[in-house]
């Protein structure tokens, strides 16, 4: 997609800090970490969030979740604990249009979230 800042990244013209990367999948560094570990899971392909996501999606979706898993043992906080988040819309903030997982961790965190 011509104007997305994600899909940038994938195509290499945003240099990201890659934590690991599937042939569907790209997990990278969060350039404004929330905790001590903030990773982002993206699908390679434009998905703008989960209300454009469908049923052909579920294996891709399984894929995030998956390097989700791998990107929290690669980075040291699998044992410690993370949180997964998808934020989805105006009320939860979504603030760019590339559907993605941040995997948080390396800090104890509170619920319900802010
Ligand atoms: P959200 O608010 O859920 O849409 O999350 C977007 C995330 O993208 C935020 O945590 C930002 O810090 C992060 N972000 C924005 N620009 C970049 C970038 N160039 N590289 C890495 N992460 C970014
Ligand atoms: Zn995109």
């Amino acid at each position: 997609m011509h104007d997305c800042l994600f899909c940038k990244i994938v195509s290499g013209e945003i240099e990201p800090q890659i934590v690991l990367e599937t042939e569907q999948v790209l997990a990278f560094k969060d350039i404004h970490p929330a905790a001590a570990t903030h990773v982002l899971v993206i699908p390679k392909r434009h998905i703008a969030g989960m209300e454009d996501v469908v049923t052909g999606d579920a294996m891709l979706l399984g894929e995030l979740l998956l390097v989700a898993k791998a990107a929290a043992a690669r980075t040291g906080i699998a044992k410690t604990g993370y949180r997964l988040v998808i934020n989805t819309g105006e009320n939860a903030g979504q603030s760019v249009f590339h559907l993605h997982v941040h995997v948080l961790g390396g800090r104890k965190m509170a619920w319900p979230p802010g």
